[in-house]
This record gives C-alpha cells, sequence and structure tokens, in this order.
C-alpha cells in the first residue's frame, strides 16, 4: 500500500558565525529512510526528539519536499510536482497531527470540519449526503451528532482529536500517518484514542503510520517498529520481537528506560554519554559512534551496512562480528 524507498529530507538554513557571503547550511533532517506497509498493518516510528521522525512522515505527506528518495502509494509512484499525482496523493492518504486542537479551524463547526473533505473529494455527492456521512463518522468516532453545531473550542482535547481522526478518515483513505496524535493527551485518553484507531483500522483496512516518542504506546499498536536516530534507521522488527531483543546498542538504550508495570522487574535504564554529531556534518561512519558503548576504531570511519538478523534489520556492526555474545548481551527485558 505504502513503500517508502531511501527517503532524504534537507533543510538549508543561514550560516551564524561566518562571513555573510558564505554558503548557507544544509541540516540533514532525514538520512535515507526506507519501510513498506500492507493494509491493515501498522508501523510505528521512534526515537528521541529531534531525530526526523515527524519530518519523514510530512515529507510522505507533500507536506515537507524531498530531498530524494521515492514514495509510491497503492501501486503508483508518488510525483508531488503533479497536481493530479497529489490529488490522488490527498485522497488516498491522510494525516492526524500532534495538537488536537490547533488541527482544527476554530471559524468552523465541527460539522462544517467534517464535511470539508467530503467537498473536496467527493464533489459529486449531494450536499445532503455529505452531511449524513459526516454526522456517522462523528458519532462513529464517539461525538454526538447532537454537537455537531458546536465550535472546537467547546471541546476537550482528546475530544478535538476524536474530531480530527473523523475529518481524516470520512473521504475512506487507504492509508493514516499519525504524528504524535496522543502525545498531548492525559494517559487514560490515550488509551481511548489509541483503541479507537486500532478499531477504525480494523473496519476500514487502513495502514497506518504512528508516529511517537513512548514506546509503550507504540508496542501496544504496531505490528512493526522502526527506530530512527538523527534521521536514519537503526533498526526495524516485528514489534515483539524488537521490544524483547533489540539488536542495535541505540534501541536497547531506548528500551531500557521504558517503565515495565511490574514491580518484581527492575532494569536500570541505560544513560548514554558523549554527544550527539551537528545534523549539518554529519560523520563519516556510525550516526551513533559518539554515544554507543559498544563503539569500536571501525565505526567512526565506515557507514554499517544494514543487516538482517532474525527478522531483525539493523544498521550495526557488532551483528556481523560475534553475533552470539552479542545477543547475550543485549538481550533483556
Ligand atoms: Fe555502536 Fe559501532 Fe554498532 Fe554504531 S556500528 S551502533 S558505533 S557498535
Amino acid at each position: 500500500m505504502l513503500a517508502v524507498q531511501n527517503a532524504h529530507v534537507e533543510f538549508r538554513v543561514a550560516q551564524t558565525k561566518k562571513w555573510p557571503w558564505s554558503p548557507a547550511g544544509v541540516v540533514h533532517a532525514v538520512n535515507g529512510v526506507s519501510f513498506d506497509l500492507e493494509p491493515g498493518q501498522t508501523i510505528g516510528i521512534v526515537g528521541e526528539s529531534g531525530c526526523g521522525k515527524s519530518t519523514l512522515i510530512r515529507s510522505v505527506a507533500g507536506l515537507t519536499p524531498l530531498a530524494s528518495g521515492t514514495v509510491t502509494l497503492d501501486g503508483e509512484r508518488v510525483q508531488y510536482d503533479n497536481r493530479a499525482s497529489m490529488q490522488r496523493l490527498r485522497a488516498t492518504m491522510q494525516m492526524i497531527f500532534q495538537d488536537p486542537i490547533a488541527s482544527l479551524n476554530p471559524r468552523m463547526t465541527i460539522r462544517e470540519i467534517v464535511t470539508e473533505p467530503l467537498s473536496f473529494f467527493r464533489p459529486e455527492m449531494h450536499i445532503d449526503k455529505r452531511k449524513a456521512a459526516a454526522l456517522a463518522m462523528l458519532e462513529r468516532v464517539g461525538i454526538p451528532p447532537a454537537q455537531a453545531n458546536r465550535f472546537p473550542h467547546e471541546f476537550s482535547g482528546g475530544q478535538c482529536q476524536r474530531i480530527g481522526i473523523a475529518r481524516s478518515l470520512v473521504a475512506e483513505p487507504k492509508v493514516l500517518l499519525c504524528d504524535e496524535p496522543v502525545s498531548a493527551l492525559d494517559v487514560s485518553v490515550q488509551a481511548q484514542v489509541v483503541n479507537l484507531l486500532k478499531e477504525l483500522q480494523r473496519e476500514m483496512g487502513l495502514a497506518l503510520v504512528f508516529v511517537a516518542h513512548d514506546l509503550g504506546v507504540v508496542r501496544h499498536i504496531s505490528d512493526e517498529v522502526l527506530v530512527m536516530y538523527m534521521g536514519a534507521q537503526m533498526e526495524r522488527a516485528p514489534a515483539a520481537d524488537l521490544v524483547r531483543a533489540p539488536k542495535h546498542p541505540y534501541a536497547q538504550a531506548l528500551l531500557s528506560a521504558v517503565p515495565i508495570p511490574d514491580p518484581t522487574v527492575r532494569i536500570a535504564p541505560q544513560m548514554l554519554e558523549g554527544d550527539l554529531p551537528s545534523p549539518m556534518e554529519l560523520p563519516p561512519g556510525c550516526l551513533f559512534a559518539s554515544r554507543c558503548p559498544h563503539a569500536m576504531t571501525k565505526c567512526a570511519n565506515a557507514k554499517p551496512p544494514m543487516l538482517h538478523r532474525d527478522g531483525h534489520e539493523a544498521a550495526c556492526f557488532l551483528l556481523e562480528d560475534t553475533p552470539e555474545e552479542l545477543d547475550a548481551s543485549l538481550e533483556h527485558h
């Protein structure tokens, strides 16, 4: 349904502390990420703040330009500079955003907000049918149709996210990009929204891309998890396998910080030391080398290839060197 191949995103920024005529610097925000997704499947994208996960899905949606790489949607390569291709993309792929209140127009009633996508994608539909479809969708996400003439500020954050979900799904897209959709909500409301997304996915056969920095939430909703660091893919594996036995040292450190709801299990979070490299001057070797507790000499000079092992895909030299001992040392949880 969705295939992203070798996606790169760059931002040009003015250089500070240099001469005014110095060339602009380039921030390498996303560095060669690839993944694919079947109908009804969810891929979770995790990583610390600033690792490029939101930028990646914004570029897939066409909101931020891709510097290079390809996106194939429902068998057709997306051409971001072609109007017809973008219209097909918008009808097939929708997005929900991190801030549910800011993502709704405060001057429109929620009925107008949810009806609007049908005006774009189903202009042939009679206006009464559009309104009826919008009310049915609002009811499906748990908003009573009697409240449809209210404005967004009259709803809580969790209800606004439900309205955002109704807006994105009313025209029946096949792919839904979720950009940290629950991080602004209370924990109990997070669970309700995640369960609602799972139900709607089952009913509509949606392919979901779910970005979050909370691995607990991602583990609950995802079939597969992709771990990003400095804009690059560190590891990708089925969610249960990645949580049980991560192969990449960065995934291991990230998972060690996830609280486990069992008082008998104690895992000391791994503190990563060392500085992150500048995204404007990426190192020639492994991007994680400056903080990796297992770093070797070659890690600073050569890029680790993406290696496959036991269903995991990880960019780390350790996977080719001493696999058995490494597995024992990395296995946790
Ligand atoms: Fe650490 Fe080297 Fe593996 Fe990078 S390639 S994660 S520096 S061991």
